[in-house]
Parts: structure tokens; C-alpha cells; sequence
């Protein structure tokens, strides 16, 4: 086997900095755990759970490894330029961001307020394109990183009373694959991940039954499946050559 037969490893991030936008709760923070076992500083973004943010804080430091919280909206265009500002001075570098914080407002669309339709948009959809932003112009200098949005399996099919989320979730595939053809030239990727039914506060309220029946391996995921995804593409020399694609942690619930 000549050198060109197999890839570097085991993966090593050591040095290296990860951003996670809604890391307190979650699939934001079994991602950042994940990354924090792989060896990335990881700084713990989240909204309104500083308490929440602290524990993970604590618990990745507590296995060894290095991080630290920052409070912002990742809908306000001014938080999101601080908070990049903030990690660039502490730490000098990002290489891989992780646009995970997301809010849902669900409700059918003929009784739906434009607040929520707009409070959803404005988070899921355009706080991806300004945290991205932010970053880019470091990834692109430096011309390395890795992106990656968490979007979901309803972008690909819809579902009935999440108009707004559907809506902010499909049109992060768009930004997603813009992105990574704007940024490819540079060495930057861009990919998204794709929950489908994960363990979470988003889902602790949802009818299960009905879920189970559409989902082939006949059980939610856990945010640590998706984490693994997430760390794939984030962290593997093996993901060095995927840019602009959509990988689905669903079960086997939309198989295209
Ligand atoms: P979750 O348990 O409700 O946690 C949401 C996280 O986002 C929290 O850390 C929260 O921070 C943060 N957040 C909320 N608003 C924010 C803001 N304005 N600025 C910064 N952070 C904010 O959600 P989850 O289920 O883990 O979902 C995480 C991501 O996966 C979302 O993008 C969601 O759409 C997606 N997803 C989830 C599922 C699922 O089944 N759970 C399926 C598909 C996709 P605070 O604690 O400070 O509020």
C-alpha cells in the first residue's frame, strides 16, 4: 500500500478552535463534547442558559479537555460580530464552525403570526448567514475550515404546522451549497447534517407514536448520533474532499 492508499489518523484536533452556536442544551452540546474529546477548543455559545452553558463547559474540561461559554443571539448581526470578535482575540483562530442553535414556532400556516414565522427565520435561517459571515473572512485567509449547519429532515419533505421551520431548514441547503461552491476555491467546506427525530427539549412534547411508525429503524436518534455526523465532517481528514452535501441522521426516515 503506497502512502496514497490511506488517509492520516486517528483524528487530532489539538490547536485547533470550534465555535457552537446553541451548545448548552441539547445537540449543540453533545456536539460540543464531542469536539472537545477530539481535542478542539470549544467555545459554548448559547442564548439564555448560562448555568447550562457553564456545565458543559465544566464537564468537557472535567475529561480533559479545553473550553469556555460566550453568551449571543445568533439572530442579532452586532452579538454575532462580538462574539467572533471575542473568540479571534482569545484564541487567534476558528476552524470549524457548527451552526446548530435553532428555535422552533410551530403552528398551520393559516393561523400563523408573523412573528413566528418571522422569530423563525430570523434565527435558523438568517443567524446561519451571519455567523458565517463572521467567520468566513478568517477561513478564507487562513484557507482552511470546515462548516457545518445542522438543518433536518423536514427541509427535504415538509410537515404539516412548521411552514416557518421547514422553510428556514430548506433554505439552509441553499446557503449550505452556495457557500461551500463560493468558499471551495479557498479550502473551505461547507456541509450540512440532517436530524431527523432526536431525543431533545425540541421533542420531548411530540406524540411519539405516529413518529416511530415513519422512522425504518423504529426509534429516535440520540444527539450523540448526531454529534458523530457532525464530527465526520468537522474533524476527519476523511471528510477533506466532501463540500456542499447533505448528510442524513434520520433513521432511514427520507431515503432519496
Ligand atoms: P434545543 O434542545 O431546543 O436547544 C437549542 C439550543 O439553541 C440551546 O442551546 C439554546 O440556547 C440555543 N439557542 C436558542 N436560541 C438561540 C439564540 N437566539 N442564539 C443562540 N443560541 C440559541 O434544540 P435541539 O433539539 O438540540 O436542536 C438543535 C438543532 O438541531 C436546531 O437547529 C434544530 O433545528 C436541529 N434539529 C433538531 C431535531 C430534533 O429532533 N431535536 C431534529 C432536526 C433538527 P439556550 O439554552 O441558551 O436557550
Amino acid at each position: 500500500m503506497t502512502s496514497a492508499d490511506h488517509l492520516p489518523g486517528p483524528i487530532t484536533c489539538a490547536g485547533q478552535v470550534a465555535l457552537v452556536t446553541g451548545a448548552s442544551r441539547g445537540i449543540g452540546r453533545a456536539i460540543a463534547h464531542t469536539l472537545g474529546a477530539a481535542g478542539f477548543t470549544v467555545v459554548v455559545n448559547y442564548a439564555s442558559s448560562p448555568e447550562a452553558a457553564a456545565e458543559v463547559v465544566g464537564a468537557i474540561e472535567a475529561a480533559g479537555g479545553r473550553a469556555w461559554s460566550h453568551q449571543a443571539n445568533v439572530g442579532d448581526e452586532d452579538q454575532v460580530e462580538a462574539m467572533v470578535k471575542a473568540v479571534l482575540e482569545r484564541e487567534g483562530r476558528i476552524d470549524v464552525l457548527i451552526n446548530n442553535a435553532g428555535i422552533t414556532r410551530d403552528g398551520l400556516l393559516m393561523r400563523m403570526k408573523t412573528a413566528d414565522w418571522q422569530s423563525v427565520i430570523d434565527l435558523n435561517l438568517t443567524g446561519v448567514f451571519l455567523c458565517t459571515r463572521a467567520v468566513s473572512k478568517g477561513m478564507l485567509k487562513t484557507r482552511a475550515g470546515r462548516i457545518i449547519n445542522i438543518t433536518s429532515v423536514v427541509a427535504l419533505m415538509g410537515n404539516a404546522g412548521q411552514a416557518n421551520y421547514s422553510a428556514a431548514k430548506a433554505g439552509l441547503l441553499g446557503l449550505t451549497r452556495s457557500n461551500a461552491a463560493e468558499f471551495a476555491s479557498r479550502g473551505v467546506t461547507v456541509n450540512a447534517v440532517a436530524p431527523g427525530f432526536i431525543e431533545s427539549d425540541m421533542t420531548a412534547e411530540l406524540d411519539k407514536e405516529p413518529i416511530l411508525k415513519a422512522i425504518p429503524l423504529g426509534r429516535m436518534g440520540s444527539a450523540a448520533e448526531v454529534a458523530g455526523a457532525v464530527r465526520f465532517l468537522a474533524a476527519d481528514p476523511a471528510a477533506a474532499y466532501i463540500t456542499g452535501q447533505v448528510l442524513q441522521v434520520d433513521g432511514g426516515m427520507v431515503m432519496r
